[in-house]
């Protein structure tokens, strides 16, 4: 008989960190060597980026669109960052987390916080740059943002930063693969956390019964 992990529910894995620190950056290398995991789409009213797809990136919405769904109760978080709105689909979440799948939200500092509310067992990283100066080197970099779109993430980031104590894990993006590894050691000791094992502990005590019965 093997043991079956996968009927474990899966974990809620919160990530945060001030535009442009790389937590696209990070989480697709993760992605890319962590099978368990998936993405929650979030919705937004911002306007598609060059290379964006709507479904994949972003619930791409109006904002009636996205009102509708804070009024139906649709959302397991959302939050104003600059001039536009982003949430959380919830059912989505559940369903994977209901299935096993572990479920990574990239998300502000705002709707971090209503997460930690309203779901006890979310682990919350927050991923900084090694410094300010590095920070706006590389939002300048990505090109994406107008000037003042930039001057408005890099105010919201001071803000970011000082949150970062509030979160479970900091973990400083470097370089990509040290990031990416020190995020894997995080989720590598999660999904051993005894609380999450219920049904693994009565596999292990059923196979031992039957091996010795
Ligand atoms: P975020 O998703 O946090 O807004 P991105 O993943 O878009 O950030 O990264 C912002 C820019 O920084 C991109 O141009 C990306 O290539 C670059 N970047 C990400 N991680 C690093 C790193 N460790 N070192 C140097 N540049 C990085
Ligand atoms: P961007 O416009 O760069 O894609 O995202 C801007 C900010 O919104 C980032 O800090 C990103 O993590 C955050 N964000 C993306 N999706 C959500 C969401 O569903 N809820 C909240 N609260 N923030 C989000």
């Amino acid at each position: 008989m093997s043991l079956n992990q996968s009927t474990e529910r899966g974990l809620l894995i919160v990530v945060s960190g001030p535009s442009g620190v790389g937590k696209g950056t990070v989480l697709s290398e993760l992605f890319s060597r962590d099978k368990n995991l998936s993405y929650s789409i979030s919705a937004t009213t911002r306007g598609m980026r060059p290379g964006e797809v709507d479904h994949v990136n972003y619930h791409f919405l109006s904002r009636e669109e996205f009102s509708g769904m804070i009024s139906r109760g649709e959302m397991l978080e959302y939050a104003q960052y600059g001039d536009n709105f982003y949430g959380t689909p919830a059912a989505a979440v559940e369903q994977m987390r209901s299935s096993g799948r572990d479920v990574v939200l990239e998300i502000e500092v705002k709707g971090a916080m209503q997460v930690k509310e309203r779901v006890s067992d979310a682990i919350h990283i927050m991923i900084l740059p090694p410094s300010y100066g590095e920070l706006e080197a590389r939002l300048r970099g990505r090109g994406t943002e107008c000037e003042a779109d930039i001057e408005k993430r890099l105010g919201a980031a001071k803000a970011e930063i000082t949150a970062a104590d509030r979160y479970d894990y900091v973990i400083i993006n470097d370089t990509v693969a040290e990031a990416t590894a020190r995020l894997e050691t995080i989720l590598s000791a999660e999904r051993m956390r005894a609380q999450n094992k219920r049904k693994l502990i009565e596999e292990v005590l059923n196979h031992a019964v039957s091996v010795h019965s």
